[in-house]
């Protein structure tokens, strides 16, 4: 990691008003939807089956009842992330308000012109993120887009899911805000928005769990930082079914329990006024032109659980 001043920063991307970054040039990008498709074609060749339009729905020793009817096997390992709570069952890390289904939008936009990536740079493509309570995340696209991806609209009462991934107009308009705010001239239009759930716990602290009895193991809760840290927990379920200790096993993540969420409409009104409070203490940090965290944003953060 390297400290780049105000200069080397706006070297890399030009982004408006920045004070500094930190650079990891050992960062690399994926395209998720390329990564499903060849993970389900290997899989594919090697002979597993792949049910799609599925649902799970209780789970048992041995046994999980689907709508298109039951699926028998040895071992059964819950990966459900941020809809864990759509499946019944006794089940190890899942005993109820365990995990919550927070969403993630993103917008594209069109492509840009060659014109307007002169003025922007980010010839490296490197990601790009703010260290905003309220945080975006971004990338230039191999086809010369923006991808911008936040919060916004992060919870539905009694923890309902992001539906068919459409994402509402304003959390749109908030997420183009913040686009014009790191690149003001930029003038181009959003093509694309869609959002996603995210599995997060009480302390935001991934969990992997493995009862030997009933064979059922479960990981989940990586709160949005899933894509690398699901491979690593589906590594450690089978070293966990095994019934070896390795050193993947030994992590502290095994049947680290995160506590439970509070019951509504604690939970909604807590998780809004943690946004609240980190909206008005990104602005207040903003203005003030804080070196350090805000009293405010340390509240917010004890509110939510979250470690600093
Ligand atoms: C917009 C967005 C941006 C993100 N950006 C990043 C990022 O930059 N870096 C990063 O590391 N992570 C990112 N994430 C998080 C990352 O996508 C997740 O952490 C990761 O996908 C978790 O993988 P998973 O397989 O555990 O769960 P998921 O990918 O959520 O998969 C769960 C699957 O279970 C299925 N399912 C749901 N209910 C049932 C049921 N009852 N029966 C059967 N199947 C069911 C769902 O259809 C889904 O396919 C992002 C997420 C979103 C939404």
């Amino acid at each position: 990691m390297r400290f780049l001043d105000v200069e080397e920063t706006r070297a890399h991307i030009n982004v408006d008003n920045a004070q500094g970054s930190l650079f990891f040039p050992g960062t690399a990008r994926i395209d998720p939807a390329l990564l499903t498709e060849g993970l389900a074609r290997v899989l594919k060749n090697q002979g597993v089956r792949i049910c799609e339009d599925t649902s799970a729905g209780h789970i048992g020793k041995g046994q999980v009842s689907t709508n298109r009817g039951p699926v028998s096997g040895d071992t059964i390992f819950v990966c459900l992330e941020g809809y864990s709570d759509t499946v019944t069952g006794d089940l190890p890390g899942l005993e109820g308000r365990q995990v919550i289904p927070v969403f993630s939008s993103m917008i594209a936009t069109e492509p840009l012109s060659a014109d307007a990536w002169d003025a922007i740079g980010w010839e490296g493509r490197e990601c790009l993120g703010d260290t905003a309570h309220t945080f975006i995340y971004a990338q230039r696209t191999e086809d010369d887009r923006i991808a911008l991806g936040g919060r916004g609209a992060p919870y539905a009462f009694g923890s309902g899911l992001p539906g068919d991934g459409r994402v509402p107009a304003e959390v749109v308009e908030l997420l183009r805000t913040r686009l014009s705010s790191l690149f003001p001239d930029l003038e181009v239009e959003v093509a694309h928005a869609w959002r996603g759930a995210l599995g997060v716990t009480r302390d935001w602290c991934a969990g992997i769990f493995f009862d030997a009895d009933q064979r059922i193991g479960v990981a989940r809760g990586y709160a949005g930082h899933g894509v690398t840290a699901t491979h690593l927990a589906a590594k450690t379920l089978l070293d966990r079914a095994s019934g070896q200790s390795t050193p993947l096993t030994a992590l502290p993540w095994n049947d680290h329990y995160s506590g439970q969420w509070e019951p509504e409409p604690i939970r909604w009104l807590g998780i809004r006024s943690m946004y609240r409070i980190f909206n008005i203490a990104d602005e207040w940090e903003r203005v003030t032109g804080a070196k350090r965290t805000s009293l405010l944003a340390r509240f917010g953060s004890r509110l939510a659980g979250l470690h600093e």
